[in-house]
Protein backbone atom coordinates (compact mmCIF):
# COMPACT_ATOMS: atom_id res chain seq x y z
CA UNK A 1 0.00 0.00 0.00
CA UNK A 2 1.10 3.31 -1.10
CA UNK A 3 4.75 1.75 -1.25
CA UNK A 4 5.93 4.54 -3.89
CA UNK A 5 4.65 7.39 -1.79
CA UNK A 6 5.92 6.04 1.46
CA UNK A 7 9.50 5.71 -0.81
CA UNK A 8 9.32 9.36 -2.21
CA UNK A 9 8.27 10.86 1.37
CA UNK A 10 11.32 8.79 2.94
CA UNK A 11 13.93 10.32 0.82
CA UNK A 12 12.60 13.74 1.04
CA UNK A 13 12.55 13.65 5.12
CA UNK A 14 15.84 12.39 4.73
CA UNK A 15 17.68 15.69 3.61
CA UNK A 16 17.00 16.85 7.19
CA UNK A 17 18.16 14.02 8.89
CA UNK A 18 21.80 14.90 8.88
CA UNK A 19 21.02 19.01 9.55
CA UNK A 20 21.93 20.17 13.01
CA UNK A 21 18.82 22.59 12.60
CA UNK A 22 16.06 23.48 11.08
CA UNK A 23 16.81 26.46 8.63
CA UNK A 24 14.84 28.28 6.25
CA UNK A 25 16.59 26.46 3.35
CA UNK A 26 16.49 22.85 4.45
CA UNK A 27 13.03 23.12 5.39
CA UNK A 28 12.28 24.65 2.15
CA UNK A 29 14.02 21.89 0.23
CA UNK A 30 12.80 19.58 2.29
CA UNK A 31 8.67 20.64 1.88
CA UNK A 32 9.39 20.91 -2.15
CA UNK A 33 10.44 17.26 -2.38
CA UNK A 34 7.14 16.00 -0.13
CA UNK A 35 4.78 18.44 -2.24
CA UNK A 36 6.25 16.59 -5.24
CA UNK A 37 5.64 13.18 -3.47
CA UNK A 38 2.32 13.80 -2.66
CA UNK A 39 1.63 15.50 -6.29
CA UNK A 40 3.23 12.37 -8.10
CA UNK A 41 0.73 10.31 -5.80
CA UNK A 42 -1.84 11.79 -7.57
CA UNK A 43 -2.96 14.33 -4.38
CA UNK A 44 -4.67 17.48 -5.83
CA UNK A 45 -2.01 20.59 -6.18
CA UNK A 46 -3.82 22.84 -4.14
CA UNK A 47 -3.79 20.04 -0.99
CA UNK A 48 -0.43 19.48 -1.41
CA UNK A 49 0.50 23.17 -1.05
CA UNK A 50 -1.65 24.12 1.40
CA UNK A 51 -0.40 21.01 2.96
CA UNK A 52 3.50 21.96 2.70
CA UNK A 53 2.63 25.27 4.23
CA UNK A 54 0.99 24.24 7.25
CA UNK A 55 4.09 22.16 8.09
CA UNK A 56 6.33 24.93 6.94
CA UNK A 57 5.15 27.47 9.37
CA UNK A 58 4.77 24.78 12.28
CA UNK A 59 8.34 23.32 11.38
CA UNK A 60 9.86 27.08 11.85
CA UNK A 61 7.62 28.49 14.29
CA UNK A 62 9.22 25.02 16.56
CA UNK A 63 12.61 25.51 16.12
CA UNK A 64 13.83 26.51 19.56
CA UNK A 65 12.04 24.76 21.79
CA UNK A 66 12.30 21.10 20.67
CA UNK A 67 13.42 18.23 22.06
CA UNK A 68 13.44 16.62 18.98
CA UNK A 69 16.36 16.61 15.99
CA UNK A 70 15.04 18.41 12.96
CA UNK A 71 14.75 14.95 10.49
CA UNK A 72 12.53 13.60 13.50
CA UNK A 73 10.28 16.91 14.15
CA UNK A 74 9.40 16.99 10.43
CA UNK A 75 8.44 13.43 10.63
CA UNK A 76 5.87 14.10 13.32
CA UNK A 77 4.77 17.48 11.70
CA UNK A 78 4.22 15.92 8.20
CA UNK A 79 2.52 12.59 10.35
CA UNK A 80 0.28 15.12 12.59
CA UNK A 81 -0.54 17.03 9.16
CA UNK A 82 -1.51 14.02 7.11
CA UNK A 83 -3.56 12.97 9.99
CA UNK A 84 -5.09 16.36 9.78
CA UNK A 85 -5.88 15.96 6.06
CA UNK A 86 -7.09 12.54 6.23
CA UNK A 87 -9.89 13.49 9.14
CA UNK A 88 -8.36 13.57 12.79
CA UNK A 89 -9.98 10.83 14.53
CA UNK A 90 -12.17 7.60 13.18
CA UNK A 91 -15.70 8.01 13.19
CA UNK A 92 -18.05 4.92 13.52
CA UNK A 93 -21.33 4.84 10.87
CA UNK A 94 -24.89 5.55 13.06
CA UNK A 95 -26.68 2.72 14.00
CA UNK A 96 -29.33 4.32 16.05
CA UNK A 97 -32.29 3.35 13.90
CA UNK A 98 -34.74 0.15 14.23
CA UNK A 99 -33.74 -1.06 11.95
CA UNK A 100 -31.13 1.62 10.83
CA UNK A 101 -30.93 2.18 7.03
CA UNK A 102 -27.44 2.03 5.46
CA UNK A 103 -27.72 3.41 1.57
CA UNK A 104 -24.36 2.01 -0.32
CA UNK A 105 -23.81 4.21 -3.58
CA UNK A 106 -21.27 4.67 -6.27
CA UNK A 107 -20.03 3.76 -9.65
CA UNK A 108 -20.32 0.31 -10.77
CA UNK A 109 -16.98 -1.22 -10.15
CA UNK A 110 -16.21 0.79 -7.32
CA UNK A 111 -16.82 -2.15 -4.95
CA UNK A 112 -20.03 -1.69 -3.51
CA UNK A 113 -21.82 -5.49 -3.36
CA UNK A 114 -18.21 -6.45 -1.69
CA UNK A 115 -18.38 -3.86 0.85
CA UNK A 116 -22.35 -4.17 1.53
CA UNK A 117 -21.22 -7.92 2.23
CA UNK A 118 -18.33 -6.80 4.11
CA UNK A 119 -19.89 -4.56 6.22
CA UNK A 120 -22.87 -6.95 6.98
CA UNK A 121 -20.29 -9.38 8.57
CA UNK A 122 -18.29 -6.71 10.37
CA UNK A 123 -21.87 -5.78 12.05
CA UNK A 124 -22.88 -9.20 12.84
CA UNK A 125 -19.42 -10.70 13.95
CA UNK A 126 -18.64 -7.06 15.96
CA UNK A 127 -21.44 -5.67 16.48
CA UNK A 128 -23.72 -8.60 17.07
CA UNK A 129 -26.30 -7.34 14.99
CA UNK A 130 -28.62 -9.17 12.42
CA UNK A 131 -28.24 -7.17 9.62
CA UNK A 132 -30.30 -7.22 6.03
CA UNK A 133 -28.62 -7.41 2.53
CA UNK A 134 -30.70 -5.89 -0.41
CA UNK A 135 -29.98 -5.88 -3.88
CA UNK A 136 -31.46 -2.83 -5.50
CA UNK A 137 -30.15 -3.18 -8.86
CA UNK A 138 -32.90 -3.76 -11.35
CA UNK A 139 -30.90 -3.41 -14.70
CA UNK A 140 -27.96 -5.89 -14.33
CA UNK A 141 -29.59 -9.57 -12.68
CA UNK A 142 -25.94 -10.42 -12.33
CA UNK A 143 -25.66 -7.96 -9.56
CA UNK A 144 -28.29 -9.82 -8.03
CA UNK A 145 -27.26 -13.08 -7.84
CA UNK A 146 -23.79 -11.55 -6.93
CA UNK A 147 -25.01 -10.75 -3.73
CA UNK A 148 -26.93 -13.59 -3.09
CA UNK A 149 -23.49 -15.63 -3.00
CA UNK A 150 -21.87 -13.12 -0.61
CA UNK A 151 -24.80 -13.09 1.81
CA UNK A 152 -24.57 -16.96 1.54
CA UNK A 153 -20.87 -17.15 1.90
CA UNK A 154 -21.10 -14.63 5.47
CA UNK A 155 -24.75 -16.06 6.21
CA UNK A 156 -26.76 -12.94 5.96
CA UNK A 157 -30.19 -13.04 4.38
CA UNK A 158 -30.85 -11.22 1.57
CA UNK A 159 -33.67 -9.40 -0.10
CA UNK A 160 -34.48 -9.15 -3.55
CA UNK A 161 -37.26 -9.12 -6.03
CA UNK A 162 -37.05 -9.92 -9.34
CA UNK A 163 -40.48 -8.89 -10.73
CA UNK A 164 -40.28 -5.12 -8.94
CA UNK A 165 -38.76 -2.78 -11.20
CA UNK A 166 -38.36 -0.11 -9.17
CA UNK A 167 -35.89 0.66 -6.65
CA UNK A 168 -37.49 2.70 -4.53
CA UNK A 169 -40.53 -0.17 -3.80
CA UNK A 170 -37.69 -2.38 -3.67
CA UNK A 171 -35.92 -0.71 -0.28
CA UNK A 172 -39.45 0.30 0.95
CA UNK A 173 -40.14 -3.40 0.94
CA UNK A 174 -37.14 -4.64 2.18
CA UNK A 175 -37.52 -2.05 5.29
CA UNK A 176 -40.81 -3.76 5.74
CA UNK A 177 -39.42 -7.00 5.86
CA UNK A 178 -36.28 -5.93 8.24
CA UNK A 179 -39.13 -4.93 10.86
CA UNK A 180 -41.34 -8.38 10.60
CA UNK A 181 -38.38 -10.69 10.62
CA UNK A 182 -35.98 -8.81 13.91
CA UNK A 183 -33.59 -7.34 11.19
CA UNK A 184 -32.06 -4.15 13.04
CA UNK A 185 -29.44 -3.26 10.38
CA UNK A 186 -30.60 -2.60 6.21
CA UNK A 187 -27.97 -2.46 4.27
CA UNK A 188 -29.30 -1.39 0.56
CA UNK A 189 -27.17 -1.87 -2.43
CA UNK A 190 -28.11 0.09 -5.05
CA UNK A 191 -27.06 0.11 -8.99
CA UNK A 192 -23.96 1.71 -10.34
CA UNK A 193 -22.83 3.32 -13.71
CA UNK A 194 -19.44 3.19 -15.28
CA UNK A 195 -19.76 7.24 -14.98
CA UNK A 196 -21.11 10.05 -13.39
CA UNK A 197 -25.01 10.74 -15.49
CA UNK A 198 -28.21 11.78 -14.53
CA UNK A 199 -30.36 8.78 -14.53
CA UNK A 200 -28.29 7.36 -11.59
CA UNK A 201 -28.23 10.27 -9.44
CA UNK A 202 -31.69 10.88 -9.85
CA UNK A 203 -32.62 7.13 -9.25
CA UNK A 204 -30.00 6.89 -5.92
CA UNK A 205 -31.31 10.69 -4.91
CA UNK A 206 -34.95 9.20 -5.30
CA UNK A 207 -34.22 6.35 -2.84
CA UNK A 208 -32.40 8.51 -0.69
CA UNK A 209 -35.49 10.56 -0.38
CA UNK A 210 -37.78 7.80 0.28
CA UNK A 211 -35.96 5.86 2.90
CA UNK A 212 -34.14 8.71 4.33
CA UNK A 213 -31.12 6.24 5.80
CA UNK A 214 -29.46 6.81 9.00
CA UNK A 215 -26.40 6.53 6.79
CA UNK A 216 -25.24 6.93 3.62
CA UNK A 217 -22.18 5.75 2.29
CA UNK A 218 -20.28 6.88 -1.04
CA UNK A 219 -18.21 3.82 -2.04
CA UNK A 220 -14.89 4.44 -4.18
CA UNK A 221 -12.14 2.93 -6.05
CA UNK A 222 -8.96 4.22 -4.45
CA UNK A 223 -7.20 2.81 -7.77
CA UNK A 224 -9.24 5.81 -9.55
CA UNK A 225 -6.83 8.42 -8.38
CA UNK A 226 -8.02 12.18 -9.12
CA UNK A 227 -10.89 11.03 -10.77
CA UNK A 228 -11.92 9.25 -7.10
CA UNK A 229 -12.40 12.66 -5.85
CA UNK A 230 -14.20 14.17 -8.51
CA UNK A 231 -16.92 11.26 -8.70
CA UNK A 232 -17.13 11.89 -4.79
CA UNK A 233 -17.49 15.60 -5.11
CA UNK A 234 -20.53 14.40 -8.03
CA UNK A 235 -22.47 11.97 -5.47
CA UNK A 236 -21.91 14.55 -2.51
CA UNK A 237 -23.82 17.63 -4.08
CA UNK A 238 -26.75 14.87 -4.80
CA UNK A 239 -26.77 13.00 -1.58
CA UNK A 240 -24.79 14.96 1.10
CA UNK A 241 -23.95 11.79 2.07
CA UNK A 242 -21.71 10.87 5.75
CA UNK A 243 -19.29 8.92 4.92
CA UNK A 244 -16.77 7.71 2.36
CA UNK A 245 -15.55 4.11 1.94
CA UNK A 246 -11.89 3.73 -0.01
CA UNK A 247 -11.89 0.04 -1.43
CA UNK A 248 -8.68 -1.75 -2.75
CA UNK A 249 -6.14 -0.11 -0.97
CA UNK A 250 -4.47 -3.17 -1.18
CA UNK A 251 -3.46 -2.52 -4.91
CA UNK A 252 -0.87 -0.41 -6.11
CA UNK A 253 -2.70 2.74 -5.56
CA UNK A 254 -0.75 5.57 -5.27
CA UNK A 255 -2.90 7.23 -2.07
CA UNK A 256 -3.84 10.25 -3.54
CA UNK A 257 -7.43 9.80 -2.79
CA UNK A 258 -7.59 8.89 0.69
CA UNK A 259 -5.66 11.63 1.00
CA UNK A 260 -7.56 14.47 -0.78
CA UNK A 261 -11.02 13.00 -0.64
CA UNK A 262 -11.92 14.44 2.85
CA UNK A 263 -10.45 17.40 2.12
CA UNK A 264 -12.47 18.28 -1.15
CA UNK A 265 -16.11 16.82 0.28
CA UNK A 266 -15.45 17.42 4.17
CA UNK A 267 -16.46 14.25 4.86
CA UNK A 268 -14.77 11.24 6.63
CA UNK A 269 -13.27 8.20 5.10
CA UNK A 270 -15.15 5.60 7.47
CA UNK A 271 -14.15 2.33 5.88
CA UNK A 272 -11.42 1.12 3.96
CA UNK A 273 -11.52 -2.78 1.81
CA UNK A 274 -8.35 -4.16 1.74
CA UNK A 275 -9.02 -7.51 -0.01
CA UNK A 276 -11.72 -9.40 -2.13
CA UNK A 277 -12.60 -11.52 1.14
CA UNK A 278 -15.38 -10.55 3.38
CA UNK A 279 -12.62 -10.04 6.30
CA UNK A 280 -10.75 -7.68 4.19
CA UNK A 281 -12.28 -4.65 5.81
CA UNK A 282 -11.11 -2.21 8.26
CA UNK A 283 -12.18 0.77 10.52
CA UNK A 284 -10.47 3.90 8.71
CA UNK A 285 -8.05 5.81 11.06
CA UNK A 286 -6.54 8.53 9.73
CA UNK A 287 -3.40 8.63 12.11
CA UNK A 288 -2.70 4.93 11.43
CA UNK A 289 -2.83 5.46 7.72
CA UNK A 290 -0.43 8.23 8.40
CA UNK A 291 1.85 6.01 9.84
CA UNK A 292 1.77 3.82 7.38
CA UNK A 293 2.15 6.47 4.38
CA UNK A 294 5.59 7.00 6.35
CA UNK A 295 6.62 3.65 6.71
CA UNK A 296 5.80 3.62 10.34
CA UNK A 297 4.08 0.51 10.45
CA UNK A 298 0.54 -0.13 11.95
CA UNK A 299 1.18 -2.14 14.96
CA UNK A 300 -2.18 -1.41 16.79
CA UNK A 301 -4.29 -2.64 13.53
CA UNK A 302 -2.15 -5.46 13.52
CA UNK A 303 -2.70 -6.88 16.64
CA UNK A 304 -6.37 -6.19 16.39
CA UNK A 305 -6.69 -8.02 13.24
CA UNK A 306 -4.64 -11.03 15.38
CA UNK A 307 -7.49 -10.52 18.35
CA UNK A 308 -10.46 -10.97 16.07
CA UNK A 309 -9.29 -14.61 14.83
CA UNK A 310 -8.28 -15.46 18.24
CA UNK A 311 -10.73 -18.09 19.20
CA UNK A 312 -10.16 -18.47 23.42
CA UNK A 313 -11.88 -21.96 23.13
CA UNK A 314 -9.75 -23.11 20.24
CA UNK A 315 -6.71 -21.76 22.22
CA UNK A 316 -7.13 -23.49 25.00
CA UNK A 317 -7.88 -26.76 23.29
CA UNK A 318 -4.43 -26.36 21.17
CA UNK A 319 -2.99 -26.03 24.34
CA UNK A 320 -3.76 -29.09 26.19
CA UNK A 321 -3.05 -31.10 22.85
CA UNK A 322 0.39 -29.50 23.28
CA UNK A 323 1.05 -30.52 26.43
CA UNK A 324 -0.24 -33.70 25.80
CA UNK A 325 2.00 -33.87 23.02
CA UNK A 326 -0.77 -34.32 20.19
CA UNK A 327 -0.26 -31.30 18.16
CA UNK A 328 0.01 -32.97 14.69
CA UNK A 329 -0.40 -31.40 11.21
CA UNK A 330 -3.92 -31.17 11.35
CA UNK A 331 -3.93 -28.31 14.26
CA UNK A 332 -0.99 -26.87 12.34
CA UNK A 333 -3.07 -26.91 8.97
CA UNK A 334 -5.86 -24.81 11.36
CA UNK A 335 -3.30 -22.31 12.39
CA UNK A 336 -2.45 -21.71 8.52
CA UNK A 337 -5.89 -21.49 7.96
CA UNK A 338 -5.93 -19.02 10.98
CA UNK A 339 -3.52 -16.76 9.85
CA UNK A 340 -4.52 -16.72 6.16
CA UNK A 341 -7.80 -15.41 7.47
CA UNK A 342 -6.49 -12.16 8.76
CA UNK A 343 -5.68 -10.94 5.00
CA UNK A 344 -3.25 -10.82 2.51
CA UNK A 345 0.40 -11.49 3.70
CA UNK A 346 2.04 -8.65 2.10
CA UNK A 347 -0.48 -6.17 4.14
CA UNK A 348 0.08 -7.66 6.98
CA UNK A 349 4.13 -7.19 6.81
CA UNK A 350 3.29 -3.58 5.93
CA UNK A 351 1.60 -3.22 8.90
CA UNK A 352 5.04 -3.91 10.54
CA UNK A 353 7.12 -1.23 11.39
CA UNK A 354 10.07 -0.98 9.29
CA UNK A 355 9.11 -4.71 7.89
CA UNK A 356 7.33 -2.74 5.05
CA UNK A 357 10.23 -1.30 3.52
CA UNK A 358 12.73 -4.12 3.97
CA UNK A 359 10.65 -6.91 2.31
CA UNK A 360 9.29 -4.50 -0.46
CA UNK A 361 10.78 -6.33 -3.04
CA UNK A 362 10.38 -10.12 -2.23
CA UNK A 363 7.04 -11.30 -3.85
CA UNK A 364 5.25 -12.59 -1.18
CA UNK A 365 1.35 -13.52 -1.65
CA UNK A 366 -1.47 -15.25 -0.54
CA UNK A 367 -0.08 -18.53 -2.09
CA UNK A 368 2.79 -18.30 0.37
CA UNK A 369 1.24 -21.17 2.30
CA UNK A 370 0.15 -23.02 -0.55
CA UNK A 371 3.09 -26.09 -0.91
CA UNK A 372 2.95 -26.98 2.62
CA UNK A 373 -0.84 -26.80 2.53
CA UNK A 374 -0.83 -29.77 -0.59
CA UNK A 375 2.00 -31.68 1.83
CA UNK A 376 -0.18 -31.83 4.43
CA UNK A 377 -3.16 -32.59 2.46
CA UNK A 378 -1.37 -35.55 0.71
CA UNK A 379 -0.82 -37.45 3.85
CA UNK A 380 -3.19 -39.91 5.78
CA UNK A 381 -5.17 -38.98 8.65
CA UNK A 382 -2.92 -41.11 10.65
CA UNK A 383 0.34 -39.85 9.55
CA UNK A 384 -1.01 -36.23 10.27
CA UNK A 385 -1.62 -36.73 13.65
CA UNK A 386 1.62 -38.75 14.29
CA UNK A 387 4.32 -37.68 12.10
CA UNK A 388 7.03 -39.99 12.99
CA UNK A 389 5.48 -42.18 11.04
CA UNK A 390 6.45 -40.90 7.80
CA UNK A 391 9.02 -43.08 6.68
CA UNK A 392 11.07 -42.65 3.14
CA UNK A 393 8.82 -44.26 1.03
CA UNK A 394 6.16 -42.59 2.50
CA UNK A 395 7.77 -39.18 1.95
CA UNK A 396 8.00 -39.76 -1.87
CA UNK A 397 4.51 -40.53 -1.77
CA UNK A 398 3.38 -37.53 -0.37
CA UNK A 399 5.99 -35.77 -2.26
CA UNK A 400 4.23 -37.12 -5.16
CA UNK A 401 0.68 -36.56 -4.03
CA UNK A 402 1.18 -32.92 -3.54
CA UNK A 403 3.51 -32.17 -6.51
CA UNK A 404 6.25 -31.38 -4.90
CA UNK A 405 9.82 -32.65 -3.84
CA UNK A 406 11.00 -35.19 -0.69
CA UNK A 407 13.34 -32.43 -0.01
CA UNK A 408 10.10 -30.11 0.26
CA UNK A 409 8.58 -32.63 2.84
CA UNK A 410 11.59 -33.12 4.51
CA UNK A 411 11.90 -29.26 4.83
CA UNK A 412 7.96 -29.31 6.22
CA UNK A 413 8.32 -32.15 8.71
CA UNK A 414 11.63 -30.21 9.81
CA UNK A 415 9.87 -27.25 10.38
CA UNK A 416 6.85 -28.97 12.70
CA UNK A 417 9.50 -30.80 14.27
CA UNK A 418 11.36 -27.70 15.47
CA UNK A 419 7.87 -26.09 16.30
CA UNK A 420 6.42 -28.61 18.24
CA UNK A 421 9.43 -28.73 20.11
CA UNK A 422 9.79 -24.66 20.78
CA UNK A 423 6.04 -25.24 22.07
CA UNK A 424 6.83 -27.62 23.99
CA UNK A 425 8.82 -25.94 25.59
CA UNK A 426 6.92 -23.03 26.36
CA UNK A 427 4.28 -24.81 27.52
CA UNK A 428 6.46 -26.69 30.13
CA UNK A 429 8.66 -24.18 32.65
CA UNK A 430 10.10 -22.52 29.83
CA UNK A 431 7.67 -20.18 29.02
CA UNK A 432 7.30 -19.03 32.79
CA UNK A 433 11.12 -18.83 33.26
CA UNK A 434 11.29 -16.28 30.36
CA UNK A 435 8.35 -14.25 31.75
CA UNK A 436 10.18 -14.05 34.57
CA UNK A 437 13.33 -13.22 32.82
CA UNK A 438 11.78 -10.15 30.98
CA UNK A 439 10.34 -8.69 34.63
CA UNK A 440 13.76 -8.81 35.14
P1 LIG B 1 -19.87 -2.92 -7.50
O1 LIG B 1 -20.12 -2.94 -8.97
O2 LIG B 1 -19.66 -1.52 -6.99
O3 LIG B 1 -20.88 -3.66 -6.70
O4 LIG B 1 -18.45 -3.62 -7.29
P2 LIG B 1 -18.10 -5.11 -6.81
O5 LIG B 1 -18.37 -5.26 -5.37
O6 LIG B 1 -18.73 -6.07 -7.73
O7 LIG B 1 -16.52 -5.09 -7.01
C1 LIG B 1 -15.87 -4.98 -8.25
C2 LIG B 1 -14.60 -5.80 -8.23
O8 LIG B 1 -13.67 -5.27 -7.28
C3 LIG B 1 -14.83 -7.24 -7.81
O9 LIG B 1 -14.02 -8.07 -8.60
C4 LIG B 1 -14.36 -7.29 -6.35
O10 LIG B 1 -13.89 -8.54 -5.99
C5 LIG B 1 -13.26 -6.26 -6.36
N1 LIG B 1 -13.05 -5.62 -5.05
C6 LIG B 1 -13.95 -5.02 -4.26
N2 LIG B 1 -13.37 -4.52 -3.13
C7 LIG B 1 -12.05 -4.82 -3.22
C8 LIG B 1 -10.90 -4.55 -2.39
O11 LIG B 1 -10.95 -3.92 -1.32
N3 LIG B 1 -9.71 -5.03 -2.85
C9 LIG B 1 -9.60 -5.71 -4.03
N4 LIG B 1 -8.39 -6.13 -4.39
N5 LIG B 1 -10.64 -5.96 -4.82
C10 LIG B 1 -11.85 -5.52 -4.44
Amino acid sequence: MFDNLSDKLDKALHVLKGHGQITEVNVAETLKEVRRALVDADVNFKTAKNFTNEVKEKALGQNVLTALKPGELMVKLVKDELTELMGGDAEGINLSGNPSVILMSGLQGSGKTTFSGKLANYLKTKKTKNPLLVACDVYRPAAIDQLHVVGDQIGVEVFSDREEKNPVAISQKAIAYAKENGHNVVIIDTAGRLAVDEAMMNEISDIHKAIEPQETLFVVDSMTGQDAVNTAKAFNDTLNFDGVILTKLDGDTRGGAAISIKSVVNKPIKFIGTGEKMEAIDVFYPSRMADRILGMGDVVSLVERAQEQYDEEEARKLQKKIAKNQFGFDDFLNQIQQVKKMGNMKDLIGMIPGAGKAMKDIDIDDDAFKHIEAIIHSMTPEERSTPSLINASRKRRIGKGSGTSVTQVNQLLKQFDQMSKMMKMMQGGGGKKMMQMMRG
